[in-house]
């Protein structure tokens, strides 16, 4: 994959090598149009410094259309940490002080929380150098993991999509198929299995499958093999992106898929592909941005619970305005929900939160 900086659209990128672990830390600031840029630091071995670098643009692209169109006033940001190898406690946490010390240079132009390979004990550490972290622990001030709001968010979207495709969002008795059991799967798997739905769960950590389905009465075990190709009327990935390709989508054995990975189209051709097979998809970014709104929600804006769960829920409803416009604009739901992104991306009028 070529690094096309052109092809990016975005304002600047920080790269950093760390000389003491020889890990090499990039971020990258897409869009301020909506107000600072927000994104996770994701950490972890790459193949590459240069594999890590295209991940952190494409990621930071995607946090523009999502804060946009979860209505934040934030624009896109996203930072990878690319350690060459596993690191002592000691050495992960210089590693992320002087990090942080390199957002805190930024003035704010970016902030950033947790994503794959970091949570919330780390932004606390991070939040030693500079403010410009959230979901820290609550013991720090912080407002902790956003994960149970991002599989609620998915939730509420699963019932929108089942809604739009069926005519109906009960959940009882539906066929649920979740590929991964993680933070944001194994909260997903509780809430759905309460609301009635058939449960069908897979991980590549069978151990985490057994325990998920032994606490879940009913639920059964996929193998990770064979995911692709399960009937099933809902398809969730939870796990990892580019689940959805041109090898995948005419084996898909599904009436909708919706979940909370990032990335789960290879590429943009792919949305055309599950337009065609009939399978109804929720745009990741849209359906996965529960997580976010709680972080920023809680810690930025000062919204209260109460307003949070409104806006998650709310998720159902903007998924619908983009199903809607994708079949008004006879365009897929992908390219129906960057178009509702593009609309958004001016600037914001920020109310300054009580206290
Ligand atoms: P996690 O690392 O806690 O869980 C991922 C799970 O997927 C793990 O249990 C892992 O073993 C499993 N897995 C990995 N590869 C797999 C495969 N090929 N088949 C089946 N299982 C596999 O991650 P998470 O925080 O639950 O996030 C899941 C996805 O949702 C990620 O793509 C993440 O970027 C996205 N996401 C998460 C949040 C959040 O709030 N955590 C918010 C937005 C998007």
């Amino acid at each position: 994959m070529e690094l096309e900086l052109e092809q990016w659209g975005g304002e600047e990128l920080l790269i950093r090598r760390d000389a003491r672990t020889g890990a090499w830390i990039g971020i990258a600031i897409h869009s301020t149009v909506r107000g600072p840029a927000v994104g996770g630091t994701r950490l972890r071995r790459y193949a590459s410094v240069h594999a890590a670098l295209v991940d952190v643009l494409r990621l930071s692209a995607g946090m523009t259309v999502k804060n946009a169109v979860a209505g934040l006033p934030c624009g896109g940001g996203k930072a990878v940490i690319a350690v060459p190898g596993p690191l002592t406690d000691g050495e992960r946490e210089a590693l992320l002080e002087r990090y942080a010390e390199m957002i805190d240079g930024l003035g704010g132009r970016f902030a950033t929380g947790p994503d794959i390979g970091t949570g919330e004990a780390d932004m606390d550490v991070i939040g030693r150098r500079t403010v410009h972290v959230f979901c820290r622990s609550l013991g720090q001030g912080g407002s902790g993991t956003a994960s149970p709001w991002t599989a609620a968010g998915v939730q509420a979207g699963i019932r929108a999509t089942l809604r739009h495709r069926t005519g109906s969002d009960d959940l009882a008795g539906r066929q649920v198929l979740i590929q991964g059991l993680g933070e944001v799967g194994g909260v997903l798997a509780r809430l759905l299995h309460d609301a009635g739905a058939r449960l069908l769960l897979a991980d590549v950590e069978r151990e985490r499958v057994r325990a998920t389905v032994a606490a879940l009465p009913g639920a059964v075990e996929v193998t990770a093999e064979a995911v692709i190709g399960t009937e099933c009327d809902v398809f969730s990935p939870c796990a990892i992106g580019g689940v959805l390709n041109a090898e995948t989508i005419p084996q898909l054995r599904c009436l909708i898929v919706a979940g909370a990975a990032n990335n789960q189209l290879l590429e943009e051709a792919d949305a055309e592909r599950l337009r065609t097979a009939g399978i109804l998809y929720a745009p990741d970014f849209v359906i996965n941005s529960g997580g976010i709104m709680r972080g920023i929600g809680a810690e930025r804006l000062g919204w209260s619970e109460a307003q949070i769960d409104a806006r998650i829920q709310a998720i159902g409803e903007t998924l619908e305005e983009i199903y809607r416009a994708s079949e008004r604009l006879d365009i897929s739901t992908a390219a129906a929900a960057n178009r509702l992104a593009q609309e958004a991306l001016t600037p914001v009028e920020v109310a300054t939160p009580p206290g």
